[in-house]
This record gives structure tokens, sequence and C-alpha cells, in this order.
């Protein structure tokens, strides 16, 4: 199982067997409130009747149509709807199948791009410490995660990291945005200086890392690196796969920081994790690039079998009427200040070292067990889960980013519960 403590697995299955708006059900008949929908992804809730309606009415309509050199409808609809909801001057679309895919997908667009404008020295690509792209080898090379990496070689060379912006010492039960750090995006000029920048083609950054345990960057920052990338005509690609879709309280995290990238990268909420999906979303200029080549040749050597599919793209049209109908895109703002209340009420209960939010996502960092890193946040996990709320965790850091449906009595609940976890930890 991917990244799964198989053997504990094993002795100790859990598993789901249906799930519906904030709840799954599990094998052994108990409710189990969702306090991360599902992996991030399940934005609208579970089992969202448009969306399994949509599904059921493409797969018997068109269910496959070759992705190379046909097109079908629903793809082109859905790439429109989603330059109508991006940031303005993210004018164009290509699918993919996951967030990993979009990673891969984003960081071969700006090699090519600079290539094709003649400018194929700069191939070097700049990543974060602590920075989660998934698990394909560009996305592990820009990536941040060290047991991610070690197991795998050499990994793409030419990259480099930016420190993260996470500093506990200073920041620690900061509310919304922390207040210090601004000053570590000019360490892109520091990178910048060291190589030239006639060698570099991107910096990728997730707006909010989520996988390592939700680290907000400080106000300004996102906003220097666009500078200092601009400037020098590195190419800004946000990782917006958790950010994306209504998780900050806006459509994108983009918008929450009102930073435009020139790569929008996205899966998860695209399609309520119904079907995989992801979309990358790049400038004009970008697209516009591509498309001054000679004519008779193939603009960009790239693509799946599953692009665009149209089963996918009918979910992901559902769910982004879902999203429209409920206002769900938004909901994290009206909810972000009870979310924030609720969440730093566990300040001063034994063994939380920092708490922090965001939109509709939260942290809570514990400190590790001497000699035992993780231990402690995976058997809060593990009690969560008997106690009926599902949360996930990174290292000794609870993380939490429930549907975006949720009511004020389920974040009472979700915090209640984890109070009286924190509370029996060992
Ligand atoms: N990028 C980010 C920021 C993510 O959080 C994730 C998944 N958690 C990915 C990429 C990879 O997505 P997937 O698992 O769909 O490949």
């Amino acid at each position: 199982m991917p990244f799964t403590a198989n053997r504990q697995f094993k002795k100790a299955p859990r598993m789901f067997v249906a799930a519906r708006d904030m709840h799954y059900t599990t094998s052994d008949g108990r409710q189990v409130l969702d306090g991360t929908a599902g992996l991030w992804c399940v934005n609208a809730g579970h089992a969202r009747p448009k969306i399994v309606e949509a599904i059921a009415r493409q797969a018997g309509e068109l269910d496959y149509a070759p992705a190379f050199q046909m097109g079908h409808p629903k793809a082109f609809e859905l790439a429109n709807r989603l330059v109508d909801l991006a940031p303005d001057g993210l004018d164009h679309v290509l699918f993919t199948n996951s967030g990993s895919e979009s990673v891969e997908t984003a960081l071969k667009v700006a090699l090519a791009y600079h290539r094709v404008k003649g400018e194929g020295s700069r191939t070097r690509l700049i990543g974060r410490e602590r920075a989660y792209h998934g698990v394909n080898f560009g996305g592990i090379s820009v990536g941040g995660i060290v047991t991610n990496r070690k197991m795998f070689g050499t990994l793409l060379t030419g990259v480099d990291h930016m420190p993260h912006t996470h500093n506990l010492a200073e920041n620690a039960f900061s509310r919304g945005l922390p207040e210090h750090g601004a000053d570590l995006a000019d360490e892109l000029e520091r990178i910048v200086t060291l190589h030239d920048a006639s060698t570099i083609a991107a910096v990728i950054v997730e707006p909010v890392a989520g996988s390592t345990g939700v680290l907000i960057p400080p106000p300004g920052y996102l906003k220097r690196l666009r500078e200092i990338t601009r400037k020098h005509g590195i190419l800004l690609i946000f990782d917006e796969v958790i950010t994306g879709y209504g998780r900050l309280g806006t459509p994108f995290g983009a918008d929450y920081f009102g930073v435009t990238p020139d790569i929008m990268v996205t899966a998860k909420g695209l399609t309520n994790g119904v079907i995989p999906m992801g979309a990358v979303m790049v400038s004009a200029e970008i697209h516009d690039t591509f498309m001054q080549g000679p004519e008779h040749l193939i603009e960009f050597f790239h693509g799946y079998t599953y692009s665009g599919n149209p089963v996918a793209s009918a979910a992901a049209l559902a769910t982004l009427d879902t999203y429209k109908e409920e206002g769900l895109l938004t909901r994290g703002a009206a909810l972000a200040k009870t979310w924030e209340d609720a969440l730093h009420s566990l300040k001063g209960l034994p063994h939380v070292i920092d708490i922090r939010n965001i939109g509709l996502v939260g942290a809570i960092e514990l400190e590790p067990i001497a000699g035992s890193p993780t231990k402690r946040a995976f058997s809060a996990f593990l009690k969560a889960y008997e106690q009926g709320l599902l949360v996930r965790t990174t290292g000794d850091i609870i993380a939490l980013s429930p549907p975006l449906i949720i009511s004020e009595s389920q974040i009472d609940e979700i915090v209640s519960t984890l109070s009286g976890i924190l509370k029996t930890l060992e």
C-alpha cells in the first residue's frame, strides 16, 4: 500500500466501505467524520449526487476518446471553465491524471518553453526544502522531503532548494499568516547570483505547503518571489494541488495571496477526488510561444492516454457546478475565524508546540518523543480513527483539511475529539 506502514496495517487493517457527505463508514459499521477531505481532495463532501449522475451519464454517452489528435467537447468546456475560474493571466490548460503528473507536466512545459524561445541554456529548476510535489522523478527532485528522495539515487541534476519559511521559534501559534520570514525570498536572489539567471528555467513552490505539515508563508513572501522571478525571466510555478479549489477560502491560493504564477498545477479538488484528474494552467505568453513554431510539427511532445478523459471531464464539470451552486469556493473564508478559534483552543494541551491555520486547513504540531519521532502523532491518528475521526499525520504534525461543507458543530466535534486524545497521549 502507498505511503503506509504495511506491516502494521496488515495486523490491524483500517477499511472504509462507504462514504456520504462528511462521513466514512468502516467495515465494522462505524461512522468516521472526515477531517481531511479524504487526502485533501473531497472538497464538496462524499457521494454528491450531481457528480455521481454526471459520471454515469458520461460513461454511457462517450466513455473514452483518444487524447492524441482527437478532441471531445467536455474537455474543451472544462478548459474554458477553468480559465474563467483561474486568476487573469492563466489562459490555457493541459490535462493530466494526478498531482504528480501535473508537476511533471509543468516542469516540462517550463523547460520546453525556454528552448522554444531560443533560451535552451535555462535548464535549472528551483524548489524548496520541505516541499511536496508528488512522487515522480521531477517532483521528488524539486521536492524537499528527504525520506521521499533518499532511496532513489541521483534524481534530476541542476536543482537547487530554497529554505522553507516555517520558523517555529518566532512564529509558533500564529493565527493565519505568520509574521516572520518574508526575507527568506531573497535566498532566490542568492541562488540566481550563484548560477546566473540565464541558466534557470523555473521556481516551483506550494503557496501553502500541505503534506509537510501546513507551512504557511508570511505576508509578502510570495509577492517577492514573483518580483524576483519576473526580473530574471524565470517562470514561477505554483503547485496548487492542495490549495486549489477553495481550500484557503478563495478559488486558488494565487487569489488568496494576490500573486499570479506563470504556471499553476492542480489536481485533487478538481474532480472532488472522485475520478483521477489534474490540470495545469499556463499563461497566454507560454501558449503563444509554443504556437509560433513550424505548423506541421506537434507543438509539445508530451501527454497521457487519459489526458482530458471524458468521464473525468464530466466529473470535474459537475464538481465545479457543485462548488458554484453551494458557494464552496469561498466557504472556507466565511468559516476561517470559527475554524481558527476552534483549533487554537487546543493551545496549552500536553505536547502541543504549535497550531497553524489558514482557510479550512489546520495543523497541530506535537513535541516528538525523544528517539521516536512521528510516533506521538501516529498514535493520535490511531486513537482518532477509533473514536470516529479521520485526521492525517506527517511527522509529528496532525493535519486537518475537512470537506468545505463542514458544519460548525462538526468543527467542534473535531476539536473536542482531539482535545480528549491530546490529554491522554503518552
Ligand atoms: N503536489 C502537492 C502540493 C500535493 O499535495 C500532492 C499530493 N498530496 C501532489 C503534488 C501529488 O499529487 P498526487 O498524489 O495526485 O500525484
